[in-house]
């Protein structure tokens, strides 16, 4: 396994930073910033891209569209967050390539995987556009396959809105604390679950890929995670913070 080689998940709602909706065009920039300074610092860096700042399929599937065709049009999304993203890594001074899941010669290389791991080697950010290609499933999921296809250190899950996994939902819950690490079964339990898709905690579980958990759009938040191993919840290896609450209640 390489440790110095990460995927790292970029919600859709991270590059809309304050807006209702779209990209924001600082809150974009200090994550592509970022990400470039990693990949300066050695670490090489697969960036997978969510679009929920423009279209979630589930929703429009709510509203009376076709299910498939919903999560098309989702995929879609990505792929615009991911030619922005690609700009501004870019334009922060780091090598890119765009890889998507879905034919789009005009726009980005096909994903594959042989490839991937030949631009990561050298360097270059591969950024991950039109999740797994197929519908039903979320950009967690397709962050998850990703790292465990380049065998990637640790998958980096940048939230928005959250920096860990709690006990209950802090919003609702003023008691509710952070866990600090987690097994994945924990992490698939129900009351733990919401943040990250269950989907892709399976697959991290099958694949033994540690799932970091943290808030991306905090100050230097990617760089403390990447290269300072500062996150909020840890889902995999080691022991979890459920059995150390286990002991002290023994
Ligand atoms: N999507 C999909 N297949 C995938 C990845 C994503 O169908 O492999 C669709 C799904 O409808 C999802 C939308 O694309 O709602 C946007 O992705 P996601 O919700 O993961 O974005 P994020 O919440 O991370 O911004």
């Amino acid at each position: 396994m390489t440790q110095r080689r990460v995927v790292l998940k970029v919600s859709g709602q991270s590059l809309q930073g304050s807006r209702s909706f779209g990209i924001d065009p600082a809150a974009l920039n200090a994550i592509a910033a970022q990400i470039a300074e990693c990949s300066r610092a050695g670490v090489q860096i697969a960036a997978v891209v969510g679009g929920g700042n423009l279209f979630r399929g589930r929703e429009a599937e709510e509203g009376g569209m076709t299910a498939a065709t919903a999560h098309q049009v989702g995929m879609l999304s990505t792929v615009i967050n991911g030619l922005a993203l690609q700009d501004a890594v870019e334009a922060a001074g780091a090598e890119v390539r765009t890889m998507s899941a879905i034919q789009m010669p005009q726009l980005a290389e096909p994903y594959i995987r042989r490839r991937a791991v030949r631009h990561l080697d050298k360097h270059r950010v591969v950024i991950c556009v039109g999740g797994t290609g197929n519908p039903f499933v979320t950009t967690d999921t397709a962050s998850a396959l990703r790292g465990i296809e380049i065998e990637a250190a640790a998958l980096l899950m940048g939230k928005h809105g959250t920096d860990g996994v709690y006990t209950a939902d802090p919003a609702r819950e003023p008691a509710a604390r952070r866990y600090e690490r987690l097994n994945y079964q924990d992490a698939l339990a129900e009351h733990v679950g919401v943040v990250i898709d269950s989907a892709a905690i399976s697959l991290c579980a099958e694949h033994r890929l540690p799932i970091h958990v943290f808030s991306i759009n905090a100050p230097d938040a990617i760089l403390s995670a990447v290269l300072h191993d500062r996150i909020g919840t840890r889902v995999g290896g080691g022991p979890t913070q459920l059995a150390r609450d286990a002991g002290d209640r023994a």
